[in-house]
């Protein structure tokens, strides 16, 4: 009996993936790791494996509660056995056996949203040794919004190594698979325009403060990237502490990330970090090189443009702690070779670069990495702030460019304006003034140049 279970395993997985229209990203994370383990036939049971290792210790209440019921009916439509199923951590069966792991592999609809950007989905997420266990639990809540195991959800880790991109995912899924949840994604620097603005209002008129908190309060779902910018803002941080429990008491799902472990958090109180734990934080850490260079191989699938593996390996052994700026090298080498309308060489490419990897090995911020950040942020790319595009978003956005680059690295408009598509020192000049004059009436503004200087300065 054991024998005919194993040998249908692989049938029986996919037998569940198609009678129950599960997606490709949750069949190959959740199901097609899962291991057969052992069969005891006089007691009409059997343990199954689930891959802790890679996904978390979790996930095993996370796969029984959504899975048990199909999987125990696949089993006995295929093989004609009822089995009571029970699920062990592999590193719970592994101290009794050493057991083979299947590597969990992604895939994944998307949907576009408002403030989404639609490239970052699980489809597009590299899941390496540096990522899996925040993969896992994003997927895991994804999945079941009202019902995870985690709760806050609190993604955490340095720049660039792909909390948005997490989290966007989450967004995009549960838009698309539970339409009828209530989902409000949002930025600290949005939330906290809002509550400024809002509050500013409230003397003259409450009923903006109000709204503003019951849109917050009403929503199943809330999402907040880079929560460590609400810390320490006192008003603001007040705010987001009542909503995050007034929602936590209705068992709605609070989803964060933030650059740090709550306890590492220093203006965060005693009393809140603990809210912040309640989850289980999970972190993304720097990927390796072979993460890198597959990230890097994932980019050029969907890009379309080959650069070549010498090149990609050359950035991917030179780029290492950060994605964006792994990413960023890779969009440059891109452009170029668009413009040029020619291959690029491992020459070209190493002066092309070197830069970044100053950037990167150094701590040396340099002004392509500022500009990469900055487009980044407003969701916007290289090419078309490089270009002629005279739009009043790019046109700003570029400004900002220029306001960063002279404030932060001090180096010459000239300089500057050839790293923003050969514009000329006047137009640099007139546009770090243009900043700087906005800069002295507009809050938002000074909301966003400020957080954009501690994103840059890893503060
Ligand atoms: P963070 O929010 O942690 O600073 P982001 O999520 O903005 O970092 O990631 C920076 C860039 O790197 C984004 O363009 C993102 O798509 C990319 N990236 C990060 N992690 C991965 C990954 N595991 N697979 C593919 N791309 C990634
Ligand atoms: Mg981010």
């Amino acid at each position: 009996m054991e024998q005919l279970i194993k040998s249908k395993w692989l049938e029986i997985l996919e037998h569940v993936k198609n009678e129950y229209s599960i997606t490709e990203v949750c069949y190959k994370t959740w199901l097609l790791p899962l291991e057969l383990y052992s069969v005891n036939e006089s007691e009409e049971s059997a343990v199954i494996c689930v891959n802790d290792e890679e996904l978390g210790e979790n996930s095993k209440n996370h796969i029984q509660k959504k899975y048990n019921i199909l999987l125990q009916i696949a089993i006995e439509e295929i093989t004609g056995y009822h089995l009571t199923l029970e699920y062990k951590n592999k590193s719970e069966l592994e101290k009794k056996r050493s057991g083979s792991a299947s590597k969990s592999r992604l895939n994944a609809k998307k949907n576009l949203s408002f403030t989404l950007n639609d490239k970052y989905t699980f489809d597009t997420f590299v899941v390496g040794n540096n990522n899996n266990f925040a993969h896992a639990a994003a997927l895991a809540v994804a999945e079941s919004p009202l019902q995870s195991e985690y709760n806050p959800l609190f993604i955490y880790g340095g720049p660039g190594l792909g909390k948005t991109h997490l989290i966007h995912s989450i967004a995009h899924y549960i838009i698309e698979n539970s339409p009828e949840l209530q989902v409000l994604y949002t930025t600290s620097e949005q939330y906290i325009n809002e509550i400024v603005d809002a509050m500013r209002n409230s003397k003259s008129d409450r009923t903006t403060l109000n709204n503003i908190k019951r849109k917050y309060r009403e929503v199943d779902v809330l999402m907040i990237d880079d929560v460590q910018f609400i810390i320490g803002k006192d008003l603001t941080q007040e705010e987001f502490f009542n909503t995050f429990n007034a929602l936590y008491e209705q068992g709605k799902q609070i989803i964060l990330t933030s650059d740090k472990h709550p306890n590492q958090m220093e203006k965060l109180e005693e009393r809140y970090k603990s809210r912040f734990n309640w989850g289980l934080p999970v972190d993304v850490k720097a990927p390796e090189y072979e993460t890198r260079l597959a990230i890097l191989k994932k980019k050029e699938e969907k890009e379309g443009i080959k650069l070549g593996d010498e090149i990609l390996k050359f950035i991917a052994e030179n780029i290492k702690t950060n994605i964006r700026d792994l990413e960023g090298a890779y969009n440059k080498l891109v452009l170029r070779s668009k413009l040029q309308h020619c291959d690029i060489t491992l020459d070209v490419a190493i002066e092309d670069i070197k830069d970044l990897i100053l950037t990167n090995e150094k701590m040396k911020i340099t002004n392509d990495y500022i500009i990469n950040i900055v487009v980044e942020h407003y969701g916007l790319t290289l090419e078309s702030i490089n270009s002629k595009n005279r739009s009043q978003k790019v046109a700003n956005v570029r400004q900002i460019c220029m306001y960063l680059c002279r404030e932060i690295t001090h180096t010459s408009y000239e300089e500057i304006g050839v790293k923003l598509g050969n514009r000329d020192r006047t137009t640099v000049m007139h546009g770090h003034k243009k900043i700087e004059e906005d800069l002295k009436t507009d809050a938002s503004l000074q909301n966003e140049i400020e957080i954009l200087m501690k994103i840059i300065n890893h503060q």
